[in-house]
């Protein structure tokens, strides 16, 4: 059965369309059509003429919904969990009908004044530092993506760099600026850990600089440490080039893992210049409970934190949300006004225009649905939802270890992901796996056996769990997200 997500909350009654939503489990999870299937079913040219809305709608049925996945189906386990609800569907109907695009404040000032304030919300239902509340310097911005996020955040770290050390160097001549930021910025190199996601790359390909990762290990549970990063930091130097960006992860998308936060925030403190981001794109949803908002308190150090309100906190794609320790580090890189966007409004500097906080120049009216969600759901309703997920997953836990003679389990729940692989028959190795013994919930386990790449075992291991990951994705029964870690499949 459906949780409680997609059917109206208490005392809504809702569109047809919605309430169909309870129908979702009896169609199939993933679609059985061929690429191309919707050119064979629409004409290659535009209707001449309008035509009425009940022909349009009835095509949605015939030509559409077969050729949609459906990432609210119970059956669908890839990627990561996508919240869609009802009040986060009204959110969106309503940002629609009242569509502007909202790049200063004077377009919209709800807009404007809504996102800050459900952002400086969530900061408090996250437990974030207070550096990122709107109070002080820093501050909150609706982006479409965590790789937007990214982006934003490194072109902001790579300007504050160059413009650091041209104060330094005291370069002042607007030509001589401009030549010397170009040498600095050939120098410059963001770095990560290999198990961060592929966003930082990008990001560091559309700033124009190089990137590096550092290697982490089963051994410690994939986390990054300080000592790593200087010595990255530290062997780049050696190279005449400069870190000037350091990606942390809040849960990464192969396994969760969390990076050691507490000791890279010592280490970084030697190196004032470098951006500190941390992508908690899936896992920043888990500080909703106090359990997990140890972690809020180890971010102090963070330049900007990123999460996804869209993967698991119950609100339609798109809605990252991304919090910055001093704003001015975003419209120092990000502002220009010309004549046609200034206004009274801005220049009195009362007000906030998002427009200097992100890439594009319009934006869509996205904290209208955050604001449905966290007044639909309440602190206390977020934290059963996510509790919900961790119960979920530490019981599937369960039900694979109770089947050692066909699973092993590579990494116990962590934020809800269970990574696992298939055990070949008639192989006795040291595989990793849960400890029997071990009396504590699955997600507070630690999985002590490094698995060795080289080892025949694990070879026949990750050869047979390729296979049935093909045999499952090909029934179109589930939907699971295959990949590699560490050589382990
Ligand atoms: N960061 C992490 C850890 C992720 O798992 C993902 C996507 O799954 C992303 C970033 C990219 O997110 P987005 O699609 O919002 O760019």
């Amino acid at each position: 059965p459906l949780d409680n997500r997609i059917v109206p909350p208490m005392g809504m009654t809702g569109p047809a369309f919605i309430e169909a939503a309870g129908n979702l489990p009896l169609r199939p999870v993933l679609p059985s059509i061929s690429p191309g299937y919707l050119q064979k079913l629409l004409p290659s040219t535009p209707p001449a003429k309008g035509e009425p809305w009940s022909e349009i709608e009835k095509d949605m049925e015939r030509t559409i919904m077969p050729g949609i996945t459906h990432w609210q189906h119970p059956k669908y386990m890839a990627f990561f969990a996508a919240s869609s609800t009802y009040p986060g569907i009204l959110g969106e109907m309503w940002a629609a009908a009242l569509t502007s695009a909202n790049f200063n404040w004077i377009c919209s000032p709800a807009v404007t004044e809504l996102e800050t304030i459900v952002l400086d919300w969530l900061a408090q239902i996250l437990a974030l530092p207070d550096i990122f509340l709107s109070k002080g310097e820093g501050g909150g911005v609706i982006q479409g993506s965590a790789s937007e996020a990214v982006v934003t955040v490194m072109v902001a770290a790579r300007e504050r760099y160059v413009r650091r050390q041209l104060e330094r160097e005291g370069v002042t001549d607007p030509d001589e600026v401009e030549d010397r930021a170009c040498e600095l910025r050939g120098k410059l190199v963001a770095i990560a850990s290999a198990e961060a996601h592929s966003s930082t790359k990008k990001g560091a390909i559309i700033a124009g600089t190089r990137f590096r990762t550092i290697a982490v290990h089963r051994s410690n549970e994939y986390a990054l440490t300080g000592d790593q990063v200087r010595a990255k930091i530290e062997e780049l130097k050696a190279k005449g080039l400069h870190t000037y960006y350091l990606g942390v992860t809040l849960g990464s998308t192969n396994t969760c893992s969390v990076d050691d936060f507490v000791s890279i925030a010592e280490v970084v403190q030697e190196y004032p210049d470098i951006w500190i981001h941390c992508d908690a794109a899936y896992a920043g949803s888990a500080l909703v409970l106090p359990e997990y908002q140890y972690l809020s308190k180890q971010m102090a150090f963070l330049d900007s934190f990123d999460m996804n309100m869209h993967k698991w906190l119950l609100t339609n794609f798109d809605a990252s949300c991304l919090y910055v320790r001093k704003r001015k580090d975003l419209t120092d890189a990000l502002s220009i006004t010309p004549s046609y966007l200034k206004n009274d409004f801005t220049d009195s500097g009362l007000v906030t225009d998002y427009r200097d906080w992100q890439i594009p120049l319009g934006r869509r009216f996205r904290a209208l649905k955050i604001w449905f969600v966290l007044r639909t759901w309440g602190v206390e309703g977020l934290q059963q939802h996510i509790r919900h997920h961790l119960k979920l997953a530490d019981l599937f836990t369960g039900l694979v270890k109770g089947r050692s003679d066909i699973f092993r389990i590579l990494t116990p729940p962590k934020f809800a992901l269970v990574v696992l692989m298939v055990k070949p028959k008639n192989i006795q190795s040291k595989l990793p796996n849960v400890d029997e013994g071990d009396p504590r919930p699955y997600q507070d386990q630690q999985i002590p056996i490094e698995p060795d790449v080289n080892d025949e075992a694990l070879q026949k291991a990750n050869e047979i769990t390729k296979e049935v990951y093909a045999q499952v994705d090909a029934t179109k029964e589930f939907f699971l997200t295959a990949s590699v870690v560490c050589g382990v499949y």
